[in-house]
């Protein structure tokens, strides 16, 4: 028997202990997989029955007919109970050759393909399949919602608009009419790129999204830093001791946020230039410690060279973390009167540490005490809206593609500006430019389809 193209499997395969999972096909052959798996008999489309399905439970059977269904084929679902039913279902369908099992993201594939979804809900439901933050979950779902496409429809139905001006001036250029003035189209154009570049300020990376930001902590050699990284990710991680510059290297430590995880990062040697590795004499109040010092004594007689290679290669790799950082968290303790630490870059949150060596201390923009836990719910929250934002609500992702194809228009409509003195045939072509790429990003629209719409309600007879 020839499955045809008809495709099945479990939708809600993860879900290993579901109380109900859901069997889907699609395809020439779905209504059959109904009439053969279960007693419904003859099936239409949009129905929903219960009905005794293979190997006898009693159970729902949602029948669909294209093109009015998800992927806009013949589609049905069994809805059983559990994983391992579901599983027995989608082999004995299998076995029976009623369908073929489905590659990964076929159904979304097919769904696009026939016009059911354009290309960004198609990206928002593999970036919805894939998100691990409620944070990326959300910025999937308005994607998928087509968020992306009404923020764009506007503006390119206005270029399509001003393209039709534009093109029926080409054809009437013999006769004395004007369609449209350049100083309109100089002005549209310029509206429409304002608004793809209010779109691009606007929106965020799906790249940046999708990564755990990056907290750096920076600060003197004792300042507390390892030990928050470890109060803050909740196990032992970081050595901590008491001899200034104890811990020499970056140490990171993931931890979880209210709305996210964050890779919080401590990095030595970013101070101790300041500090004078060598020597001030006054090891105790941080610069030469213990690790350096017997990379010196050990080291002998280029004692010295290894300690500034060691002490060169920590500083470079710190300023790459601080340079990289998303965020960069300046810790200070509460002792500490000297002057601050120079830093290459301004942070973007400075706390104020071991607070218990100094109660009075309070009211200082943010206090903490990793020893009593003082202020660290504070400071999660704090890092919570500064790594995913105050609002996250209107955060509006787009990848790499979507960013390419809009910057494509922006630039097209910068050329429509300046070459508006260069006739009508030239602006036409940038405007075209432009729409073709925005039309990409939806992965269906071309200007052609836009002008279509356009020009059927222009009624020129012609
Ligand atoms: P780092 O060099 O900045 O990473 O500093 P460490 O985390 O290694 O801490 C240096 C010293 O300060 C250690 O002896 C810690 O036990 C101590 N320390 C860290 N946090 C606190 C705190 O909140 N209160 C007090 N009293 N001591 C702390």
């Amino acid at each position: 028997m020839d499955a045809g193209d008809t495709i099945v499997a479990m939708a809600s395969a993860a879900q290993e202990g579901a109380a109900r999972v859901v069997v889907r096909a699609s395809g020439s052959g779905a209504l059959r997989i109904a009439r053969e798996m279960s007693d419904v008999g003859e099936v239409a489309g949009g129905s929903a029955v219960v009905a005794k399905v293979w190997p006898g439970v009693w159970r729902w059977v949602y029948a669909f007919v294209g093109p009015r269904s998800y992927t806009g084929e013949d589609s049905v679902e069994l809805h059983v109970p559990g994983g391992h039913v579901g599983r027995m279902i989608v082999e004995e369908i299998v076995r029976r050759g009623l369908a073929r099992p489905a590659e990964a993201g076929e159904f979304t594939a097919r769904a696009y393909l026939n016009g059911r979804l354009d290309l960004t809900q198609a990206e928002g439901v593999a970036a919805t399949i894939s998100a691990a933050g409620e944070r990326q979950a959300r910025a999937a779902r308005q994607l998928l919602s087509g968020e992306l496409a009404r923020r764009l429809s506007p503006v390119m139905e206005d270029l399509a608009a001003l393209l039709a001006l534009v093109e029926v001036g080409i054809d009437f250029s013999d006769e004395d009419v004007t369609f449209v003035a350049g100083e309109e189209v100089a002005e549209r154009s310029g509206e429409a790129a304002g608004a793809l570049d209010k779109l691009l300020a606007e929106s965020v990376r799906f790249e940046r999204l999708s990564a755990e930001p990056r907290i750096v902590l920076v600060g003197r050699p004792n300042a507390g830093k390892s030990t928050l990284v470890n109060a803050l990710a909740g196990q032992a991680r970081a050595v901590v001791s008491d001899v200034a510059g104890t811990t020499r290297d970056a140490l990171s430590a993931r931890v979880r946020l209210m709305r996210g995880a964050v890779v919080v990062v401590d990095v030595a040697g970013i101070a101790e230039g300041e500090e004078g590795v060598r020597g001030s004499g006054d090891e105790g109040s941080g610069g030469v410690t213990g690790v350096l010092t017997s990379v010196r004594h050990e080291g002998a007689p280029d004692g010295e060279e290894g300690l500034d290679a060691i002490e060169r290669q920590m500083r470079e790799r710190a300023l790459r973390e601080v340079a990289e950082a998303d965020l960069v968290v300046l810790v200070r303790a509460v002792d500490d009167a000297r002057a601050p630490v120079d830093l290459p870059r301004a942070p973007d949150l400075v706390i104020t540490s071991k607070w218990d060596l100094d109660g009075n201390a309070s009211g200082l923009a943010l206090t903490v005490s990793a020893l009593t836990g003082a202020g660290m719910d504070d400071l999660r929250t704090r890092l919570d809206e500064m790594a995913f934002g105050a609002d996250v609500g209107g955060v509006l992702a787009l990848n790499a593609r979507h960013v390419a194809a809009v910057e494509a228009a922006r630039a097209a409509l910068g050329r429509v500006a300046e070459s508006a003195a260069l006739g009508p045939e030239v602006v036409a072509l940038g405007l075209r430019e432009a729409l073709d790429a925005l039309g990409d990003v939806l992965g269906r629209m071309s200007a052609d389809d836009l002008l279509g719409r356009v020009f059927s309600q222009f009624c020129i007879g012609k």
